[in-house]
């Protein structure tokens, strides 16, 4: 006898929402694709060694084509990839996919900033997603992403001082940002000393920084 596979594919709107979530983020904003109910639509093919057998119920009943809730094609994910990872900053190439409209609107031309987050994150790439092609306010976001994690210890921020804003001995132009991994703590901790020095090679400014309490360093964070 032949070795036949057989796959069911279902309409990916039909079933039940069931969220992942611990109830500390909301749903996204389009809501959950699924309808809560059961669509009849499927494909069922069975592959053999010389034919593909085909059966399918067309019919969608419950819900309408919504362009929102279609995925994106594997093919615009990694063009989205390859972009992210050239350093295209997420509303450049949320624009470029919607000046691509070809009288027909597809699923790419309507990605948000989301869906960019999501791809960046599926290939490895979370490192080099700017959050903002303004290099100042793409830092500023990425701070605050960091202090709003509710596990601090994931937080490597230990020092975020902004232009304009008073930290002694720093001038009010100065910008400074500490980044500290855990890692680097331990290290930190295992050979420093009670000091750090810094050294600005564009002003040749040479300073010192006096580690207040050490462990957590954490002197002053200042997001406005
Ligand atoms: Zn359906």
């Amino acid at each position: 006898m032949d070795k036949t596979v057989t796959t069911k594919y279902y309409c990916h709107r039909s079933g039940v929402f069931k969220s992942k979530s611990k109830g500390e983020r909301s749903l996204k904003i389009t809501g959950s694709c699924k309808i809560d109910q059961y669509c009849p639509s499927f494909i069922r093919t069975v592959v053999g060694m010389i034919n593909i057998e085909v059966t399918y119920c067309k019919t969608h009943l419950v819900h309408q084509n919504e362009i929102r809730f279609l995925p994106i094609s594997t093919v615009v994910q990694e063009t989205i990839a390859g972009k992210i990872e050239s350093g295209i900053p997420p509303n450049v190439i949320i624009d470029q996919f919607r000046n691509e409209t070809n009288y027909n609107i597809e699923k790419k031309n309507i990605i948000t900033r989301k869906d960019i987050y999501n791809i960046s994150a599926k290939f490895g790439l979370l490192h080099k997603y700017k959050l903002h092609d303004v290099d100042a306010i793409s830092v500023d976001l990425q701070v605050k992403r960091f202090a709003q994690n509710s596990n601090k210890s994931l937080n490597p921020i230990i020092l975020y001082k902004t232009q304009g804003t008073e930290y002694f001995p720093l001038e009010k132009d100065d910008f400074m940002i500490i980044i500290l991994t855990e890692t680097q703590k331990a290290v930190l901790e295992k050979f420093s000393s009670e000091k750090l020095c810094s050294y600005n090679p564009i002003n040749k400014f040479h300073s010192s920084i006096q580690i207040p309490n050490k462990p957590p360093y954490r002197t002053t964070h200042q997001t406005h």
